[in-house]
């Protein structure tokens, strides 16, 4: 009998390519599927955040993504009367290489991802179906459909729904996915605009709801997004009537033209009681789904993926406890439980017919953004979020503050910044890395080595010196995805080793 997988990755769209990569990096034995025959073609997710960006960067993709893309920096509001424009992001960034939104439709997105993992040998097995999943001992005996009608079973220790809204891995897993579906209709192109200003997004701002431009650039110039308005016709979706509902919004002459692709479609807003159930774990769109507001979805699944991915493959290679897989639900469920809060309340202030939200929409909300985001602290603030640059960890149980933690520059819990920049590529390797500041001849070798023994291997050593985030002799041990686990102001080395002990123990010799 041949030995189970590591892990199945059902699913490969963005949440379940980036899973793959991240488990490629660390040699685990997995398999992804999908049931469908080809990648997505449509445009979907169009918007990749400085977050995202950054985590897929250790992995040589990000560099290939921005040259696809096309980063935007302004947003122009579009009233009665006038045109308020604001910068996307213009502070609270300058500890990222990508201080940018940077446009990118999700098959592109999709594609770069395909094209990495098939130059590293990994091939996703296309047209083959996840049809049922069975506990049996100690791994899953998962049942597969190819579309032929043939059917096989893979045995794999753990099985990673990414697998969508409609999530099969979820619905075996007896997982429930509680939430509403909003009742409006929305209608999305990719199309070409005639009169629109090139290289922002354009928000029209009126009574009966909002008409978004993004600026895409493939396969088309503009992503458009509206709401269906009460009273609309209730005809087909075609450039007719996109032409009709624009006319509506705006008194702009904006002509559309040469539709690439034409949705329509509900939104719900939703999320999955547990994220994991014995070897059964939810990433992405199977664990949460939202309104595109603030466009969180898929940059919030690929860094599930990535938050998961180098747990799965540490306890796996038996490098790390079990109980390093609880975290990933405590670190997860918080960040999509705010983008669901988040998204929610976007989503009312953009659609509501409520004359007091009408009111606050078309008339408060222009006037007091631009002051608002005049004042730095608040402004900082709405770009961390959107950016996904402000997720922390600090609450989990993987992250320990150490003796007397610097009160300056990152915490335990926060993300590595790239300040000074260069500082994340210089630990983009997978493992760990142990970042020391201050004069490098204070970190003696002897309790270093004491510290690490057993596990040298998983960590590499940063003497940082001046080029550190802290200006005093602090150790700060960044985790695989560029969260810190433990931050220690001196040179004592002990808590560190403690910690250490918890989530990496040393190999048995
Ligand atoms: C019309 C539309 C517009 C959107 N616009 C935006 C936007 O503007 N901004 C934004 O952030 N997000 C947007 N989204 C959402 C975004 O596309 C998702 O958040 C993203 O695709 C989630 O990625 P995922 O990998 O988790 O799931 P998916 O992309 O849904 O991938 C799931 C994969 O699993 C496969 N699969 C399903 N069941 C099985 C099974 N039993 N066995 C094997 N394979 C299976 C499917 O074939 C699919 O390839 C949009 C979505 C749609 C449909």
């Amino acid at each position: 009998m041949t030995a189970p997988l590591d892990v199945l990755v059902v699913g490969a769209g963005p949440t379940g390519l980036a899973l793959a990569t991240q488990l490629r990096t660390y040699g685990t034995t997995f398999q992804i599927v999908d049931r469908s025959l080809d990648r997505v073609h449509e445009s979907r997710a169009l918007a990749i955040q400085p977050r995202t960006l950054e985590a897929l960067a250790p992995f040589g993709v990000t560099d290939e993504l921005v040259g696809r893309g096309n980063p935007a920096m302004q947003l122009r509001m579009h009233l009665p009367k006038r045109v308020v424009r604001m910068p996307l992001f213009d502070i609270g960034l300058a500890d990222t290489a990508y201080p940018f939104v940077l446009f990118l439709s999700q098959a592109e997105t999709e594609s770069v991802l395909s094209e990495h993992l098939r130059g590293q040998d990994v091939d996703v097995e296309r047209g083959t179906e996840v049809v049922r999943l069975e506990r049996t001992g100690s791994s899953v005996s998962c049942r597969l459909r190819r579309g032929d009608g043939t059917e096989k079973t893979v045995e794999a220790r753990y099985v990673v729904g990414c697998d969508g809204a409609h999530s099969t891995v979820r619905a075996q897993a007896g997982i429930g996915f509680e939430g509403y579906a909003y009742p409006q209709t929305f209608l999305l192109a990719d199309l070409e605009v005639d009169g629109l200003e090139s290289g922002a997004v354009h928000a029209y701002m009126t009574g009966a709801g909002m008409l978004l431009f993004f600026p895409l650039g493939t396969p088309a110039t503009w992503r458009m997004l509206a709401m269906r308005p009460p009273g609309a016709p209730d005809t087909k979706l075609n450039l007719g009537l996109l032409q009709e509902i624009t006319d509506r919004y705006t008194s702009d002459r904006l002509a559309l033209r040469d539709p690439v692709w034409m949705t329509d479609f509900r939104l719900h807003n939703r999320g999955a009681a547990r994220y994991r159930s014995g070897p059964f774990f939810l990433a992405g769109d199977a664990a949460h789904i939202h309104s595109p507001a603030g466009a969180q979805g898929m940059n919030t699944g690929i860094q599930d993926a990535l938050n998961l991915g180098w747990k799965l493959a540490l306890v796996c290679q038996g490098r790390a406890p079990e109980e390093l897989l609880e975290t990933y639900e405590a670190e997860r469920a918080p960040v999509a439980r705010n983008v669901l809060r988040f998204t929610d309340r976007a989503f009312t202030i953009g659609t509501s017919s409520n004359p007091v939200i009408r009111f606050a929409r078309t008339r408060l909300a222009p006037r007091l953004a631009p002051l608002a985001l005049r004042a730095n602290g608040p402004r900082g603030r709405v770009f961390r979020t959107v950016s996904e640059l402000g997720i922390h960890y600090r609450r989990s149980p993987a992250t320990t503050v150490g003796p007397r933690p610097p009160r300056r520059g990152p915490r335990p819990g926060d993300r590595l910044p790239d300040l000074p920049r260069g500082l994340q590529a210089r630990t983009a390797g997978p493992g760990w890395h142990l970042l020391l500041s201050g004069p490098p001849a204070i970190w003696s070798d002897e309790r270093l080595a004491a510290a690490l023994c057993g596990r040298d291997d998983m960590i590499s050593v940063h003497r940082l010196g001046a080029e550190s985030p802290w200006p005093t002799a602090v150790h700060g041990l960044v985790r695989p995805d560029g969260y810190f686990g433990y931050v220690a102001a001196g040179t004592h080395l002990e808590g560190l080793r403690d910690y250490l002990d918890r989530w990496l123990p040393a190999r048995q010799s």
